[in-house]
């Protein structure tokens, strides 16, 4: 379709593979091996079935089931409890039961009645747009270079050119019972026919045995991006270029620049995340002469525009006179045109049982020479977004390279996004976690507390931002995290707290991440311990950088961010008992710790008015995990007490009034306290987890 479209799909088809499986365990791998390519079909968007003859748990006799995808998920990693089971006698009879199109939408609730064998996966709306379909096996997918002739102008006449009568074409419907059944007519009438296209939508393609099925949808696929690279060859995508991208890293500097105001403007709601997007693809379409007037058409295929609204908000830049402060100061009336706009849209198309508005800030912005931001109320969401706006991106390349791009009409999207069913989705939808939508940085992210802090966030649904000096353990930090909660949600930052340019630069990567920041929480540190007479200036000063300067200059990229994205924020200071208590042959330590203590009250102070909360937590003898614990700090503390590791950790214990060890899952739950709403009335405060200790009460 152009330079940057692909070459053809693979026949990933294994007939060894295959062969010793069950059929429902091969009707899993064909799901696979499509899913796994994004030019079969996109993020949890389309489905597979086939028709299979089992024993009846009720009559010990055969009897006919189908076995379709369920109710989101995803094809490339769908497992066989996916997939929705269904008698075929009985969804044939639903047919009996339909009073015609006004009430279409009840027939989804007689679904379940016809579950077999007690599966509790639900059948997805397009449960009668497989059990129709006549044949054994079918395939549903959304393929760009189908889509692509869906969304064209004359895209009945094109299936006819490219395809003949092997793949025949209906007219735009959404999906349902009705789409079922007209299904159902194509297929009787058409006896011959392979697939049939969907207009404005996506293909159907079927067989008589799960190969055939597999290799019609590939093949079908590969004979429109042939036709597409034929046709195209030459041809300039999106009638050329007119705005040359800038290079990358100045493109990820406008994008940390806009990020955190974009977020700002459209968090009243909820707290937004972003995601960033200069690929090739994007760049192309983003510096085009036709990005206005294609951009406005919005998207097609109905899974395209649920995830990226009707249509994207293009921001006015031209790369060749750079002044981000123009736009930076133009987003506020571009966020709220577009908030205008969609209102409109809702007004135009609303019926009288309509659900109520939702969130009107758009999910897409495009930006001429930078790339694309996507926001979402989580980062997996927000990426897919972005990819699903890629997808839209490569449909409107083919189409109106052939033809003319045609969106999906106004009312027929306002049908499809106001959906009661799927409004009747959304409130199913569990309670947020207390800090969804939160992005939090924790400096020493790959230390004993750190890491704990993280976990303790994640879990709360936030994202976290590891920075620490350490590089190797930050990688197996991250690595470890990713795995335990999503690679979405979790990021590396190598960052030294000390110096200022680093700290600047790694705060400009984090937020490209994620879009802006919520909570930081300072933590990263030193233990050190001599007597005052060899206490060298080298230490002195390292504890003083680290401790306090590196704890300034965190918080004041946090708090310049906190300021531009205008939703308030949140610090939290790891500090130590040791801050408000002295300890012998300590005192570079406790004079840093002092310092870093005073510079929380006055940011509480400066912060406030802002919604900006600073607070801190005074850890006391947290052994275990920590690395300070693991090396000199260790030895120099033992030899105070005259003791080792474990005299030491027991004498912590005991000198405690709760007479108990600290640990940093302690000290974590006391950051999430602060992080969290949980302490909203609550700034200048400090908590002390040390087992109780009289010379550090607070006063
Ligand atoms: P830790 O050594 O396990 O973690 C500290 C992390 O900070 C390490 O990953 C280290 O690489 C990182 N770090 C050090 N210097 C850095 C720099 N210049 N820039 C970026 N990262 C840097 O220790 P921990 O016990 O988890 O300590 C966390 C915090 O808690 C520290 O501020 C420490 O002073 C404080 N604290 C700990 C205890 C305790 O008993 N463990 C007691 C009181 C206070």
């Amino acid at each position: 379709m152009s330079g940057t479209a692909p070459a053809r799909l693979q026949n990933l088809w294994d007939d060894a593979k295959a062969a010793g499986m069950t059929e429902p365990e091969r009707l899993v791998y064909r799901s696979n091996i499509l899913g796994s390519d994004k030019r079969v079909t996109n993020y949890g968007g389309g489905n597979t079935s086939s028709k299979i003859f089992q024993k009846d748990p009720l009559t010990g006799e055969d009897v006919e089931v189908l076995w379709v995808k369920g109710s989101g998920g995803d094809s490339a990693s769908i497992k066989l409890d996916g997939f929705a089971t269904l008698y075929m006698d009985k969804l044939r009879a639903l047919k009996g039961l339909y009073r015609g199109l006004a009430h279409e939408d009840e027939m989804v609730g007689y679904l379940p009645h016809a579950t077999f064998n007690l599966n509790p996966r639900a059948a997805s709306i397009d449960t009668p747009l497989h059990a129709y379909v006549p044949h054994a096996f079918v395939d549903h997918m959304h393929p760009d270079a189908i889509i692509a002739i869906a969304a064209s102008k004359d895209s009945k006449a094109l299936t006819q050119q490219i395809f003949g009568d092997e793949i025949g074409w209906l007219p735009w419907k959404r999906p349902g019972f009705e789409l079922g059944l007209w299904l159902e007519k194509f297929c009787l009438d058409n006896p011959g026919a392979k697939g049939v296209i969907l207009e404005s939508h996506g293909l159907f393609t079927w067989g008589d045995t799960p190969r055939e099925c597999y290799e019609q949808t590939i093949d079908t696929i590969n004979k429109a991006i042939a036709w597409f690279e034929e046709k195209t060859a030459g041809k300039p995508a999106f009638g050329g270029q007119v705005v040359a991208p800038l290079p990358a890293d100045e493109r990820r500097a406008v994008a940390a620049r806009l990020m955190p105001k974009i977020r700002g403007l459209i968090s009243n709601e909820f707290k937004m995340l972003g995601h960033f997007d200069d690929s090739a693809a994007v760049l192309e379409f983003v510096g085009s002469r036709d990005l206005k007037p294609l951009a406005a058409l919005g998207t097609s295929c109905p899974d395209h525009f649920l995830r990226t609204k009707i249509r994207p908000l293009v921001i006015a830049f031209d790369p060749a006179k750079p002044d981000i402060d123009a736009v930076v100061a133009g987003l506020e009336q571009a966020t709220a045109d577009y908030r205008a706009d969609y209102a409109g849209y809702y007004d135009r198309c609303k019926h009288p049982d309509s659900p109520a508005i939702r969130d009107a800030n758009a999910v897409v912005y495009l930006m001429p020479g930078v790339g694309m931001f996507t926001f979402a109320k989580d980062k997996a969401t927000a990426r897919i977004s972005g990819e699903f706006y890629v997808n839209a991106i490569n449909v409107m390349r083919g189409s109106s390279a052939v033809s003319t791009y045609q969106g999906l009409p106004e009312q027929e999207a306002f049908d499809i996004e106001y959906w009661l069913l799927e409004e009747a989705k959304l409130q199913r939808m569990p309670k947020p976690k207390s800090l969804a939508g939160h992005v939090a940085l924790v400096t020493g992210g790959a230390g004993g507390i750190g890491k704990a802090t993280a976990v303790r966030l994640l879990r709360e649904g936030a994202c976290v931002v590891l920075a620490d000096i350490d590089e190797a353990a930050l990688a197996s930090a991250n690595e470890e995290l990713g795995k335990a909660f999503g690679k979405d949600v979790v990021r590396p930052v190598t960052l030294n707290v000390t110096e200022e340019a680093v700290v600047i630069a790694g705060f400009a990567k984090a937020v490209v991440e994620f879009g802006g920041l919520d909570i930081l929480v300072s933590n990263a540190g030193i233990a050190s311990s001599a007597p005052i007479e060899d206490t060298s200036l080298e230490l002195w000063n390292r504890n003083m950088d680290i401790l306090s300067t590196g704890y300034f200059l965190v918080s004041r990229e946090a708090f310049r961010l906190f300021r531009q994205q205008k939703i308030g924020g949140n610090v939290v200071f790891v500090a130590s008992k040791n801050g408000l208590a002295a300890s012998p042959n300590a005192s570079a330590y406790c004079t840093a710790k002092a310092a870093e203590i005073h510079l929380a009250r006055c940011l509480a102070l400066e912060g406030a008015a802002a919604q900006i909360r600073v607070n801190v937590v005074n850890p006391d003898a947290v052994l275990r995990g920590s690395k300070i614990w693991a090396g000199e700090w260790l030895e120099q503390r033992a030899s105070t007490y005259k003791t080792d590791k474990d005299g030491l950790e027991e004498m912590y214990r005991e000198r405690s009034l709760l007479k108990r060890s600290v640990f940093p899952e302690d000290i974590a739950e006391a950051i999430y306290f602060f992080a969290s709403d949980a302490s909203a009335k609550s700034t200048g405060n400090i908590i002390n987890v040390d087992a109780g200790n009289a010379q550090s009460f607070t006063r």
